[in-house]
C-alpha cells in the first residue's frame, strides 16, 4: 500500500494527494481506461515522489499528474514530423496514412463484418472490398491477394509456383534490401533453388531461354535501391514473357515499389499496370512505399496463378489482418494519400511555405529569448527523395530551412519531435513531408531551439 502518511504530523508530506483521491479524479479516471491502470499508477507514482523529493510541491501534485497524463499515450511509439524531405522513409514507419485510411483503420478496429455478410447472414470471403479496390485501381490484373508485406509476398509467390523445380533470376537482380535481408536468402529460406542467369551487368533472353527447362518460374527484381551503369544489358519484359509462356513457365516481377499505374514525376519506375500489359504473370507490390497505404504485399496478376497461391498453406501464415485490408482499401478508393502529395508537391509552393515558417521561427525566437536569436536561419534549394524502394537518384526539387547543426538534437527530443536531415555540417528542415496543419508547430519548435542556442542553452 501507500506510504503516503509516513511521515510525522508537522512533515508537508502529509500533504501530498493519496493515490485513491487521485484516481478519483474524473479526467485520471478516464486515462485509466484510455492508457490502463497500471500506467497511470506509475505516473502517480511519479507525481508523489517529486512531491516527497521536494521537486514539486505538494499541492502542485495534481496538476503534474494531469500534465503528464496530457502527454502520455498507450504506445510508445512517438509521432514525429519527417522534416527529412524523404518521402518513404523506412525508419520513421514510411507511408503515413490518409486521413481515409486513419478512419476505417479506426472503423475496424473493434468486431468488423471482416468474413461475415450481415445481409445473409452467411460466412463471406475475408478481403473481398480490398481485392475489388485493388482490381478497380489496377484493372489489367484478374485477380489480387494481400498478405502481410511485400517480402512475404515474394516469399509466397516463388514457393508456390516453383514447386520442387527452381527459380530462374538474373545476377543483375540479387538486391539485398534494408538492415541487411537478401531477397535471395529470403526465397532460398523456404527450400526454394535460385538458379542464376546472366552476370552482374549483362543478361540477355538467351540466358534465360537456357535455364527454361530446368526452373517452374521466371522472377524478375527492380533495381529498387540502386543503378547499373555502364556496359550493361537487361533482357526485355515483353520478350521474357512471351518466351516464358511459349514454355509454360510463369514470370514473377517484383516491383519493389508499389505503383498500380505510370507516375508521371518518376517516368522509370515500373508499375504494375505496364507489367502485366507486357505479360507477367505475378506481380509484387508494397502497400506502403509508393502506394502510400498500409504495410502489405500485394500480388497482382492471372487468375490461375493467384489461385494457387491463395491455396498454399504459407498464404495462411502470412495473410493481411483486418486493419491492414481496411487502410488498404480506403487509401485506394479514397485517393492522393500523402505520399502522392509530397511527391508532387511545387516547388514554388514549397518555397512560400519554407520562408514563412522560416520568418516565423525567428520571431518565435525572439519571443523565446527576447532578442533575435544570434544563430543564422537561411532558406536553400534542398531536393527531396523518393526512398525506400523507389525513384532511386531522382531528386525532387525543392527548398529547406539550413540551421547549424546542434539543432538537430533538441528538436529530435522535442514536442513535437522533428527529424531533420544532418548534411555537411547543417541541420536541413525540409517541408515536404511536413502536414500544412503543423507549420505553426514546427515554427514555434525552431524557434524554441534557436532561443536556447543563441543563448547557450542548447
Ligand atoms: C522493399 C522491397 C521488397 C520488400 O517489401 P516489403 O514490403 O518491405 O516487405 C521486396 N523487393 C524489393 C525489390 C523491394 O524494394
Amino acid at each position: 500500500m501507500d506510504d503516503d502518511n509516513a511521515a510525522g504530523p508537522a512533515d508537508p508530506r502529509r500533504r501530498i494527494p493519496r493515490t485513491d483521491a487521485l484516481l478519483a479524479h474524473p479526467r485520471v479516471a478516464a486515462a485509466v481506461a484510455s492508457l490502463g491502470r497500471s500506467v497511470v499508477l506509475g505516473l502517480i507514482r511519479a507525481a508523489q515522489d517529486r512531491a516527497r523529493s521536494g521537486d514539486i510541491a505538494p499541492e502542485a501534485v495534481e496538476t503534474e499528474l494531469l500534465a503528464s497524463l496530457e502527454s502520455s499515450r498507450a504506445s510508445s511509439l512517438t509521432p514525429v514530423l519527417n522534416a527529412t524531405g524523404v518521402v518513404v522513409h523506412t525508419n520513421l514507419g514510411r507511408a503515413p496514412l490518409s486521413p481515409a485510411a486513419q478512419r476505417a483503420l479506426a472503423d475496424a478496429a473493434g468486431y468488423t463484418d471482416l468474413e461475415f455478410d450481415l445481409v445473409s447472414g452467411a460466412r463471406a470471403r475475408r478481403g473481398a472490398a480490398a481485392r475489388a479496390a485493388l482490381l478497380a485501381a489496377c484493372p489489367a490484373a484478374e485477380d489480387a491477394l494481400v498478405v502481410n508485406n511485400g517480402a512475404a509476398a515474394l516469399m509466397l509467390a516463388t514457393t508456390a509456383l516453383a514447386r520442387d523445380a527452381g527459380v530462374a533470376i538474373s545476377r543483375g537482380e540479387f538486391v539485398e534490401i534494408g538492415a541487411g535481408f537478401r531477397l535471395s536468402d529470403l526465397i532460398e529460406s523456404t527450400g526454394v533453388r535460385l538458379v542464376e542467369v546472366g552476370t552482374t551487368n549483362r543478361t540477355h533472353l538467351e540466358d534465360y531461354e537456357r535455364v527454361l527447362g530446368e526452373v517452374a518460374a521466371v522472377l524478375s527484381v527492380h533495381r529498387s535501391n540502386f543503378r547499373i551503369e555502364g556496359f550493361t544489358a537487361d533482357a526485355d519484359l515483353r520478350e521474357l514473357a512471351d518466351l516464358c509462356h511459349a514454355r509454360d513457365v510463369p514470370l514473377i516481377v517484383d516491383l519493389g515499389s508499389g505503383l498500380l499505374a505510370p507516375e508521371p514525376a518518376l517516368p522509370k519506375e515500373p508499375d504494375a499496370a505496364s507489367v502485366l500489359a507486357a505479360g507477367a504473370d505475378v506481380v509484387i507490390a508494397s502497400g506502403d512505399k509508393l502506394l502510400g497505404g498500409p504495410q502489405a504485399g500485394i500480388l497482382l496478376g492471372r487468375a490461375e496463378a493467384l489461385a494457387t497461391l491463395a491455396r498454399h498453406p504459407m498464404a495462411r501464415a502470412v495473410r493481411a489482418d483486418k486493419l491492414t485490408l481496411a487502410a488498404l482499401e480506403a487509401t485506394l478508393t479514397a485517393g492522393d494519400p500523402p505520399v502522392q502529395q509530397a511527391l508532387h508537391t511545387d516547388p514554388q509552393d514549397l518555397r512560400e511555405r519554407t520562408e514563412t515558417v522560416a520568418y516565423e521561427a525567428r520571431s518565435a525566437a525572439m519571443d523565446h529569448a527576447g532578442r533575435v536569436a544570434m544563430v543564422a536561419v537561411l532558406v536553400v534549394e534542398h531536393a527531396g527523395r523518393v526512398g525506400g524502394g523507389g525513384g532511386t537518384g531522382v531528386d525532387l526539387p525543392g527548398w529547406a530551412i539550413a540551421l547549424p547543426e546542434a539543432a538537430a538534437a533538441p528538436l529530435r527530443t522535442g514536442t513535437p519531435a522533428v527529424v531533420t536531415r544532418v548534411h555537411e555540417g547543417r541541420c536541413l528542415v525540409d517541408l515536404r513531408c511536413v502536414p500544412q496543419d503543423q507549420d505553426g508547430a514546427l515554427a514555434d519548435a525552431i524557434g524554441r531551439v534557436l532561443a536556447d542556442l543563441s543563448a547557450g542553452r542548447a
